[in-house]
Formats: structure tokens, sequence, C-alpha cells
């Protein structure tokens, strides 16, 4: 069997809410992912297999042309940048924002803001562009905890129901950026591979269509 086509995607949540749609575009894992140790997957489609993947690893995976699509947050391609990378579509699943967020009235604790976050980036360029000088501290989880631990003033993170910042006593303060998953395509794919591509788009872009449509 030729490979014609790896498409990346990214496990946990995001996966969950993927898979019905590759389904409606007619792609289904031959094997069950959620039960199997397996990180390669063959499909229905002769010649298409899936790769999942950390969120944060599918951008590398698609700009270096190991896999020719792929699917991840907003929040990920804002963070490592889109070079490489067409994004075609929005699969409006896996919605959230990405928003600062720290103790209510809360005061400074000096001259600059102690930020943490694992969007170290999007935290820079955030608080550069509001003219606030902030030292960004990386972590790699539990961002919550840092503003509890007095590591930092205030977290750049994801939130959904906004129940884990109240869990914690803390408060959404401003919204960055709309976070949804995203199609992203390898450059050179397209073109090598555009007609295969193409059709995975519109049989995808309907699925959502039909999603939206019914919700
Ligand atoms: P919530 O308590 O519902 O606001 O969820 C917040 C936590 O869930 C965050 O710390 C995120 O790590 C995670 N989360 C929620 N939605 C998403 C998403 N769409 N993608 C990735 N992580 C998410």
């Amino acid at each position: 069997m030729t490979r014609s086509l790896t498409i990346a995607l990214t496990k946990g949540r995001i996966l969950k809410e993927t898979l019905p749609l590759f389904a409606e575009a007619g792609i289904e894992p031959l094997d069950d992912i959620f039960t199997s140790r397996k990180l390669l997957f063959d499909t229905t489609v002769d010649g298409v297999q899936l790769v999942i993947l950390r969120g944060s690893d599918v951008p590398t995976y698609v700009r270096h042309g190991a896999a020719d699509v792929g699917v991840v947050g907003k929040d990920v391609l804002l963070e490592s940048g889109a070079d490489g990378l067409y994004e075609p579509l929005d699969l409006a699943i896996a919605r959230c924002r990405l928003m600062t967020a720290g103790f209510p009235d809360a005061p400074k604790s000096g001259a600059r803001l102690r930020v943490a976050s694992k969007f170290v980036n999007v935290a820079r360029q955030y608080y550069a562009a509001q003219g606030i000088q902030a030292d960004i501290i990386k972590l790699y989880g539990a961002m919550e905890l840092a503003p509890l631990m007095d590591l930092a003033d205030e977290i750049v993170d994801i939130v959904d129901t906004g129940n884990t910042l109240k869990a914690n006593g803390m408060v959404p303060l401003a919204h960055i950026a709309d976070i949804s998953s995203r199609l992203v395509v390898n450059k050179a794919a397209m073109r090598t591979r555009h007609l295969i591509i193409e059709s995975l788009i519109t049989r995808l872009g309907d699925a959502v269509a039909r999603k939206e449509a019914a919700s």
C-alpha cells in the first residue's frame, strides 16, 4: 500500500471531537484509538494514516512534512507560529478563550508584572502591545498554582467554563484570543497532493457546516 496522506491529530479532548468529524468525512481509524497503545493508525481510506501526537508537536510534524495535514488548537498555532503551514479550515471544535487571569483586585508586587504561562510568546506579545512591562515565566502545566504560590501576579491560560480559575480563587481578566481547533496543511504537500488534500478540506468543511447547522 502506498502512503497517500498522513494526518497528525492532537490527542486528548480535541481528539474526541475530531474523530466524529473525520468519520463524517469518510475517514475512520481501523483500530480503537482510545484503547490501543499504537500511535499510528491505518484508516478506512487506503493509504490514509492517522498519527496521534501532543498538540505542541503537531505543527512541527506538519511543518517538516512528516505529516501532510494536522489538527491543532489555535492556541498552539499562535504560540508556535504558522511558518510553513496553511490554515485552511476552522473545525469549530474545542472552543475556548486564551485569557489573562489572576486574583481580583490584586495589588502589583513590583514595577514589573510577573506572568506565568506555557504560552510565553503569546504572553510576551500581548503585554508588550498593552505597554505593560512583564517578566514571563515558562511553566508546563497547572498555571493556576503560580499566583497561589506567589510565583506570579497573573497567568495567561486557556479558559473554557472558568471553573478551574474559580476553584483557585482567580478570575479571568483580559481576553487575548478566541480559540478553536484548526486544520493545518504543509505548504509543499498542498501542491504535490493537491487533489486529495482539497477533497479532505471540502469533506471536513461540509461536516463542520452540517454539525453547526444541527446545533
Ligand atoms: P475550565 O475550568 O473549563 O475553564 O477549563 C480550563 C482548563 O481546561 C485549562 O487549564 C485548560 O488546560 C483546559 N482546557 C479547556 N478547554 C480547552 C481546549 N479547548 N483545549 C485545550 N485545553 C483546554
